[in-house]
């Protein structure tokens, strides 16, 4: 019954960004760690809905491994689930704020089989919006290891959700098989993806995905807008017509200054760095990282991005601050 009354109400994400006069503000959560509620979710929300986010995506996480030793040495593949699954989470949000709730699929630890049975519960819920991902390495992988049966990288798993918008199952004996609507976004990188030998390969990557059926494309994390200019021109030169969508987060604490451009292969621009070395303590550190961020988000504003979307990583105070400033 609700889940009929959310069909009726909910408007496709790619919708929303082709028709918004303004920047619309959306953020990214974390599931819990396993042991907590639903509630730990809510709460990171509710702060936030008062600036009317177009949407909410929430990640998701692989499973871990660890080997333990069994007798005569025998090592044991254990593998331990953190975080619980994101499907579950996005039916509770758009159940509960009538909210449009964007699951992240990757293509690491699925088959093709199990992401299209995800894809089905995910239609059956009425979610219909997806973030298209490969993900990133296990810990115990030096690159990118693609399951057995799995999609290799993110333009593969594009080309099998628009299979499915196709009504093209994986099962052909499936009777009456009903079309999905799923609207696609894909991660794209204003300082490159890791792994890719230059920034013009990169975004000739991005492009296959577009041209795969991707409605969108939502940004890793940056602090030099610059560098996201730039990237956008460079996409809209390569014929890549899509909206972009910049990614945001404010640098909360001393860890992050070293943090964040290891773990996300960024840099931070020399500016920003001279005002953090001279602050003292974690408190003046989130006011630079804070400021900043506000800073960042109104010149973005100002050159008209469709949306600004914030990595709150379930952590939605500092968010608030920048969004009472923005929105
Ligand atoms: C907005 C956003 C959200 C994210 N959310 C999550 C999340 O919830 N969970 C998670 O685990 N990770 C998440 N990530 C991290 C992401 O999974 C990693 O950055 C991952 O390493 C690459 O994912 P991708 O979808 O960009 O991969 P792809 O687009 O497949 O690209 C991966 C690399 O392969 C290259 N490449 C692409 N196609 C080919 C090809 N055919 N042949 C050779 N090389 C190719 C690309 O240039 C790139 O270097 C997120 C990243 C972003 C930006």
């Amino acid at each position: 019954m609700y889940i009929y009354q959310l069909k009726t109400y909910h408007l496709r994400v790619i919708n929303q960004l082709k028709n918004t006069k303004k920047s619309l503000f959306s953020f990214e959560i974390l599931p819990p760690l396993k042991g907590k509620s639903i509630q730990s979710i809510y709460d990171g929300i509710d702060p936030l809905i008062e600036f009317n986010p177009a949407f909410v995506n929430v990640t998701y996480h692989r499973e871990e491994f660890i080997y333990k030793k069994r007798e005569k040495g025998y090592l044991e593949k254990i593998a331990i689930k953190k975080r619980p699954g994101t499907v579950g989470i996005c039916a509770a949000i758009m159940n509960k704020y009538n909210l449009e709730a964007i699951p992240h699929l990757i293509c690491g630890g699925f088959t093709k089989e199990e992401t299209e049975n995800a894809l089905i519960d995910l239609n059956f819920l009425g979610i219909d919006n997806v973030l298209a991902l490969r993900g990133d390495p296990i810990k115990t992988e030096t690159h990118f290891v693609a399951e057995k049966g799995g999609n290799e990288y993110a333009v593969d798993l594009v080309k099998q959700i628009v299979e499915l918008n196709e009504g093209k199952y994986m099962d052909k004996n499936i009777e009456n098989a009903a079309p999905t609507n799923f609207s696609i976004g894909v991660a794209g990188y204003p300082e490159k993806h890791f792994e890719s030998p230059n920034m013009r390969a990169d975004i000739r990557r991005l492009k296959q995905k577009i041209d795969a059926g991707a409605h969108y494309v939502v940004t890793q994390l940056f602090y030099d807008n610059a560098k996201f200019f730039a990237f956008v021109k460079a996409c809209r030169e390569e014929g890549i017509d899509v909206p972009i969508i910049p990614g945001l987060k404010p640098l909360e604490s001393m860890r992050h200054i070293s943090f964040l451009p290891k773990f996300f292969n960024i840099d931070l621009p020399s500016d920003f760095t001279d005002e953090l070395e001279k602050c003292k303590d974690n408190e003046a550190v989130k006011a630079v990282g804070t400021e900043w961020a506000i800073q960042q988000s109104k010149e973005l504003v100002a050159a008209g991005v469709p949306c600004l979307h914030y990595y709150t990583m379930g952590k939605s105070t500092t968010v608030k601050k920048i969004a009472a400033e923005v929105f």
